[in-house]
């Protein structure tokens, strides 16, 4: 079996791409996060900030009209867009400068995550499916597969076009026979993600990235504060930060989990998810 390493700076501070004299914010890509209605917008806001202070030039809500006014309400440097059903998606992806999309956090149950997952993916951009995201998928993960595969030919220059983000409990609702299996996690992960043609990480103690080309990195850094509602999320905007600036799928997400598990450590105990984005600079600080 193929060997697993931990996930080290080495791997992919030299893919990481940082601001240029002479950029702008364009250069550095346009993330964008779907939002779940009235009652869930946090997620999606701290998914989209976190985004942005993994370096994304520009970040973007989606958002269902029942949620405009309060994401309205609290959102500065983070962007707002009606996005209502898959027409106005499609619309909304003629911007092709919105290069990476997050979708899952907070979103809620039902059938939109799905269209919505299909559009992104077969208008070429890289997706992070998380949460809301993975579960709509449950009892047809292989529409999701075949969306992947497709969207990932002719791309071998950045790698897949999809992450899945899932939990142990995520992760069973889309790979049911390889959670049952006698698999070290590591192993796990990297089926799942030769499967799904995903970037897979597989998160927990000792989260696991995977490649569909078998590479698998497990994680060192973090604390058992990170064991908090909305943690997830933030990572999910990190990856999406790291696609937005055409960092290698696989790369990018080895680099979205060790900075999430770094910015717990800098905060230290009585961490809450909203604290986790704004202890990325003093990081990255410490990174590059
Ligand atoms: P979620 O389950 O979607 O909220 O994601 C939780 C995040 O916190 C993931 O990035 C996990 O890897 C991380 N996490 C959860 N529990 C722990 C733990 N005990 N030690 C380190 N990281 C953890
Ligand atoms: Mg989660």
């Amino acid at each position: 079996a193929p060997t697993s390493f931990e996930n080290r700076p080495a791997l992919w501070r030299h893919r990481l791409m940082l601001p240029t004299q002479a950029g702008h914010k364009y250069d550095r890509g346009h993330a964008v996060v779907f939002s779940g209605p009235a009652s869930q917008t946090g997620a999606a806001r701290m998914a989209a900030m976190a985004a942005l202070r993994g370096g994304a030039g520009l970040a973007t809500v989606f958002s269902p009209a029942s949620a405009i006014l309060v994401n309205a309400a609290h959102l500065t440097a983070v962007m707002l867009k009606r996005c209502e059903n898959a027409a106005e998606l499609e619309t909304l992806l003629e911007d092709g400068r919105m290069n990476a999309f997050v979708l899952g956090p907070g979103f809620g149950a039902g059938e939109g995550a799905r269209a919505y997952a299909e559009a992104v993916l077969s208008a070429g951009r890289r997706l992070v499916l998380d949460a809301d995201g993975i579960t709509a998928f449950q009892d047809m993960p292989d529409a999701l597969f075949d969306a992947a595969v497709a969207a990932g030919n002719g791309r071998e220059d950045d790698g897949p076009a999809l992450v899945l983000t899932p939990h142990a409990g995520e992760f069973k609702r889309l790979f049911p026979d390889l959670a049952e299996a006698e698999l070290g996690k590591a192993d796990r992960a990297r089926k799942a993600a030769a499967r799904s043609n995903a970037v897979v990480i597989l998160k927990g103690r000792d989260t696991v990235i995977a490649a569909p080309d078998g590479r698998a990195a497990i994680n060192a850094t973090g604390t058992a504060w990170l064991a908090t509602a909305g943690s997830g999320d933030v990572l999910a905007g990190l990856v999406a930060a790291q696609l937005a600036q055409n960092t290698p799928t696989f790369e990018a997400a080895c680099a979205a989990v060790w900075m999430h598990g770094k910015a717990a450590e800098a905060f230290g105990p009585g961490l809450i998810a909203e604290d986790l984005p704004a202890m990325v600079p003093k990081v990255l600080a410490d990174l590059i």
